[in-house]
C-alpha cells in the first residue's frame, strides 16, 4: 500500500520519462544561455568600479555563474540529487548529444581511474586561483568552455548514447556524488519485483522496453543516488523502479559502510575541507602576506630576480595590467603552495581525528574511516556554497544593497550543518561501539569539527 505523498512523487519520474523532448527543450536552451553568457563577455572590455550587474554585461555574467548558478547548484543536490545533471546541465546535454552522434568506442581504462574525481576537483580550483576564474571573461571562457569542449569530444569518442564523461571525468563529478547522498529522494530499486517482471518477459508474456541510463548505473542492483541523475528515464522499468522518499542519513550511515571508497574520503578531507578551503583563505589571510614576504625576501637575499617578474600570459597567472591587477611569479608559486599546505594540514588533522575515533570505537580499518568520512559531507557542502557565495554577496554589495544579515546566515548554515555532521557521526559510531568508547570516540569527531569550523571562524570573523 503506497502513501499519497510516495504515489506523488513516483508519478514525478514517470512525468519525466514521458516529457523527453520538454527535457531536451529546457537542456538546448540553457545551452544557448550558458554560451551566451561565456562567449559573449570576451568581446567587451573587462569592466571597471563603476560597472555594475544591470548594466555590464560581463559583471551580469558574473553574476550568474558564481554568484547564483554554482552556490544553488550545489544546494540542489541536496534537496533533489543530481536533477540538475540530468535535467539541466549544458555539459551533460553536449556530452550526450555528441555520444548519440559520435564514434561510440569502449571507455578506455585510463578513464575509470577512481581518482578522477578528486583530481579533476583539486585542478580546476588551483587553476581557477591562478588565473582569477571568478573576475574575469577570458579566464572563464577557458576554464568552463574548455571543460564544455573536453565534454564534447569524450562523448564523441566513448560510448554510443552515454555520458562518459559525467561519470568520470567532469570536474564536480565526484562533488555532486557526495552531495547527492543526502538528497531525501532517489530512484528506489524494488529487486523482488524486477526479477519477477524479467522471468514473465523471459516467457515471453510482456514486452519490456530497454532503457538508456546515459550515466552508465547498475540499474538493477543501484542502491543509492551519487551516480544517478535524476533523468526518470528508468522510472516504473520492470515495474520495479520509482521515484521515493528516503532518509537523508541512510546513504551515508548504512551504505556507507560498504560503499564509501578512499577517493571519496581524499575529496571530503583533502579536497573540499582541503584544497577549497585554501582557495577561499588565500585573499584575505595574514599568513598567506606574511609567507608571501618572507618568501620574497628569501628570493631577493639570494638574487633571483625573474621570480618578481609579472611576464606570464593570462592563462597562465592573472594579468590585466588596465585593472592593476597582474600576478607575478612568485604570486603564483604563493598561492599554489598555500592551497597545498592548507589541504595538508587540514585533511591530516581531520584524518587524525576520525583515525582516534575509528580506533577508541573499536579497531581502525580503512574501510571505517572512508565510512566515517562521509558524515563531514554536509559542512563540506556548507564550506563550499558559503565560499562560492561571499562572491554573491561582494557583487551584492557593489549594487549598495546592505548585507548585514550574511554573518548571521552564515552563522546559522555552518551550526545546521555541524549539528547533521555530529548526528551522522554519532550513528555511524553507534554501529561500532556503544557506552564509554562512543562518546569518547564521538568527541575525536567533534575535534575534527573544531578543526573545520575554526577554518570557517578566521574566514568571515577573525581576520
Ligand atoms: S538510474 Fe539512470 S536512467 Fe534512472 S533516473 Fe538515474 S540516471 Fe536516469
Amino acid at each position: 500500500m503506497h502513501s499519497k505523498s510516495s504515489r506523488y512523487i513516483a508519478y514525478a519520474g514517470y512525468w519525466l520519462r514521458d516529457h523527453r523532448k520538454v527535457i531536451l527543450g529546457i537542456q538546448w536552451f540553457i545551452v544557448l544561455f550558458y554560451a551566451a553568457l561565456i562567449i559573449i563577455p570576451c568581446f567587451y572590455p573587462v569592466p571597471d568600479n563603476d560597472a555594475r550587474i544591470l548594466n555590464n554585461l560581463t559583471v551580469f555574467a558574473q553574476f550568474c555563474f558564481w554568484g547564483i548558478w554554482w552556490p544553488f547548484v550545489l544546494l540542489s543536490m541536496i534537496f533533489l540529487g543530481r536533477f540538475w545533471c540530468g535535467v539541466m546541465c549544458p555539459e551533460g546535454a553536449l556530452t550526450e548529444w555528441a555520444s548519440n552522434n559520435g564514434l561510440g568506442r569502449p571507455i578506455p581504462k585510463w578513464m575509470r581511474w577512481g581518482g578522477w574525481p578528486f583530481t579533476a576537483f583539486a585542478l580546476t580550483t588551483i587553476y581557477g586561483q591562478l588565473v582569477s576564474v571568478y573576475q574575469y571573461p577570458w579566464a572563464v571562457l577557458l576554464v568552463l568552455g574548455g571543460s564544455t569542449v573536453a565534454a564534447i569530444i569524450v562523448g564523441f569518442l566513448y560510448a554510443k548514447n552515454k555520458r562518459a564523461w559525467c561519470n568520470y571525468l567532469c570536474p564536480v563529478n565526484g562533488v555532486f556524488a557526495l552531495l547527492a547522498k543526502l538528497a531525501p529522494v532517489y530512484y528506489k530499486v524494488d529487486k523482488v519485483a524486477w526479477d519477477e517482471n524479467r522471468q514473465y518477459e523471459k516467457a515471453n508474456l510482456i514486452k519490456v522496453a530497454q532503457v538508456n541510463c546515459a550515466p552508465l548505473q547498475p540499474l538493477r542492483s543501484m542502491q543509492g543516488s551519487s551516480g544517478c541523475h535524476m533523468c526518470g528515464r528508468c522510472s516504473g522499468h520492470h515495474n520495479a523502479i520509482d521515484l521515493s522518499f528516503r532518509s537523508p542519513m541512510d546513504e551515508v550511515v548504512r551504505l556507507g559502510a560498504s560503499e564509501a571508497t578512499f577517493w571519496q574520503m581524499a575529496l571530503i578531507l583533502y579536497g573540499l575541507l582541503g584544497i577549497a578551503i585554501g582557495a577561499f583563505h588565500w585573499t584575505m589571510s595574514p599568513l598567506f602576506i606574511q609567507y608571501k614576504l618572507t618568501l620574497a625576501e628569501f628570493f631577493i637575499n639570494h638574487e633571483i630576480w625573474w621570480i618578481l617578474d609579472n611576464n606570464a600570459p593570462w592563462f597562465v597567472l592573472t594579468h590585466y595590467p588596465e585593472n592593476n591587477d597582474v600576478f607575478s611569479w612568485l604570486d603564483g608559486l604563493c598561492i599554489l603552495t598555500y592551497i597545498l599546505a592548507t589541504a595538508a594540514v587540514m585533511g591530516t588533522a581531520l584524518l587524525a581525528c576520525l583515525t582516534a575515533a575509528t580506533a577508541i570505537a573499536g579497531h581502525v580499518s580503512r574501510q571505517r574511516i572512508y565510512h566515517l568520512a562521509q558524515a563531514f559531507i554536509p559542512i563540506a557542502g556548507a564550506g563550499v556554497f558559503l565560499g562560492l557565495s561571499a562572491t554573491t554577496l561582494s557583487l551584492i554589495k557593489h549594487e549598495g544593497i546592505s548585507t548585514w544579515w550574511a554573518n548571521d546566515v552564515r552563522l546559522l548554515l555552518l551550526v545546521v550543518s555541524s549539528c547533521t555532521v555530529a548526528w551522522l557521526g554519532f550513528r555511524i559510531l553507534q554501529l561500532w561501539t556503544s557506552g564509554w568508547r562512543l562518546m569518547v570516540s564521538f568527541c575525536a569527531v567533534l575535534a575534527a569539527l573544531a578543526v573545520v569550523n575554526s577554518a570557517w571562524g578566521l574566514m568571515f570573523w577573525w581576520w
